[in-house]
Order: structure tokens, then sequence, then C-alpha cells
């Protein structure tokens, strides 16, 4: 895969599949801005881990879901590298409960840290990127903005708010060359899958016409392609990494 592009910002990618995105998106030779809110540790031994393996990459510590500091930070990185060319809006949170105890600020705390950062990141992004007639974002939602689960009224809410609205930024981002596509994944090994339990497993391994949980890097690859010129008609798409278990 080729990138007309140099440098990518990717939000909440001090560990998970953002980090993962990060590796992956060096190792295509762009220049990685690594965003942290709390773990500054983890975003400095990523980077480390990047330099050392020949990438280049930097830290930026903010809170996607403050408008403040989300556009500060895309200010310094364009202060410091004279361009935006790709943002992969990754940071996301989990609040689960069923709806009947679910707290009016249960639903604004997962809708502000999934949806409006991505909605902060996108307008802004469009600013740039407009600006330099070239741009490729792409969202990290999820199939449970698809398809709806019990007990993530709030998370569906938040990641099929971000297909929708990724879709309406094509449109808006069009006329300028910039394209915004969505990501979204089903089960990849994380944290939270690691502690499931074997019965637990199993029963959605049966599920997943592909029979295995997704790794980050399955996330990764995919948004490689969405940022890439590979793929540079391609916009207002939703590319789903989910082993077939959402079709
Ligand atoms: P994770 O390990 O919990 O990582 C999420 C990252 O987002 C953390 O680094 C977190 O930072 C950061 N973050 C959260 N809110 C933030 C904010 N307001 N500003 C900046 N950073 C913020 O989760 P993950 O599994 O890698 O998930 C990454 C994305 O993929 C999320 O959007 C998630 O919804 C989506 N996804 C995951 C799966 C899955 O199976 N894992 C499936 C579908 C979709 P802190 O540690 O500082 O809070």
């Amino acid at each position: 895969m080729t990138f007309s592009g140099s440098n990518v910002l990717i939000t909440g990618a001090s560990k998970g599949i953002g980090a993962q995105i990060a590796k992956t998106l060096a190792g295509y030779g762009l220049k990685v801005w690594i965003n942290y809110r709390s773990k500054p540790e983890l975003a400095d031994n990523l980077k480390n881990e990047i330099e050392s393996s020949g990438g280049k990459a930097a830290v930026i510590k903010f809170d996607a879901s403050v408008e403040e500091e989300f556009v500060a930070g895309l200010k310094a990185i364009t202060e410091s590298d004279g361009a935006l060319s790709y943002l992969v809006n990754n940071a996301g949170i989990t609040n689960d409960k069923l709806a009947l105890r679910m707290s009016v600020g249960d639903f604004d705390s997962v809708i502000e840290a999934n949806l409006k950062s991505c909605f902060i990141g996108c307008r802004e992004a469009l600013k740039i990127m407009g600006k330099q007639r070239f741009g490729s974002v792409v969202n990290i939602a999820s199939i449970i903005g698809e398809r709806g689960n019990m007990g993530q009224t709030n998370y569906a809410a938040s990641k099929g708010g971000m297909i929708a609205m990724s879709k309406s930024f094509a449109y808006e981002g069009a006329p300028r060359n910039i394209r915004f596509n969505c990501v979204t994944p089903g089960f990849i090994k994380s944290d939270m899958t690691d502690e499931l339990k074997p019965e637990a497993v199993e029963s959605y391994l049966k599920n997943i016409p592909l029979a295995r949980f997704g790794e980050a890097n399955d996330v990764a690859e995919a948004v490689a392609f969405l940022l890439s010129n590979a793929s540079s008609y391609i916009t207002g798409e939703v590319l789903k990494v989910n082993g077939g278990l959402y079709m």
C-alpha cells in the first residue's frame, strides 16, 4: 500500500487497538502521533518501540472529548509538521448496564467519549485537510453500532452515531478530496476478551464463521487500507472486521 500523506494522529493510542494501529501505520512509513489521556508511560514506551524499529513517532496528550484540548493538540501537530494527512478516531469507552438501570449520566458519558470526540476530530480534520485539499479519516465504530447489544444502549447509540455521522462528513469532505470511512470491529482480542471464561469464549466462537477472535492487527490493516491510496475511490463506507459475525 502507498500513502501520499506523511503523518497520522491516532486518538487513544497508548494501548489496545489504537497502539497496534500506531505500530502498523509506522510500519508503512507514516509518522504517527500517539494521543493519550492518562497513561504517559504507555505512550512513551510505544513511541520508543516504534522508533527502535526504525519508525517515526511522537506523543501528544489530550482528552479527545474536550474541544479546547483536541483543537490545541491538532494545532501543536500542524505547527510541528506543517500538515495533518490522516486521522484515526479510535478513543472510546464502554459503561455497560441494562437500559432500565442506566442513568442519563451513564448514557452521556459514553456519548461524550465516543461520539462527541469523533465529531470534534472530524470537524477539525475537515478544516485542516480542507486547506490541504487532501486527507483521509477513519473512525473506529463497532459491530454494536450496526446490530445493537444487550446492556449497551449507550455504546450502540454512540457507535451507530459515528457511522451515520461519518457518512455526512464524507459528503462535506468529498469536494475537498477528504475521505471519511468507518471500521467496525467485532470481537477483538483485548484485555476485555482475555478475561472471559472458557465457556463464554466457546459460546461466542460458535457464532463467528471464521471461528476465532480478531487480532488488533486485523483492525489496523483495515485502517491502513482506508487511509492509503489503495482506497482513494472509497468514502462514506463501513468496513466490517468481525470474522463474519454480522454480515
Ligand atoms: P482500550 O484498550 O480500552 O483502549 C481505549 C483507549 O482510548 C485507551 O487508551 C483510553 O485512554 C482511550 N480513551 C478513552 N477515552 C478517551 C478520551 N476522551 N481521550 C483520549 N483517549 C481516550 O480499548 P480497545 O479495545 O483498544 O478499543 C479501541 C476502540 O475500538 C474503541 O473505540 C472501541 O470502542 C473500539 N472497539 C473495540 C472492540 C474490541 O473488541 N476491543 C470491538 C469493537 C470496537 P485511557 O486509558 O487514558 O482512558
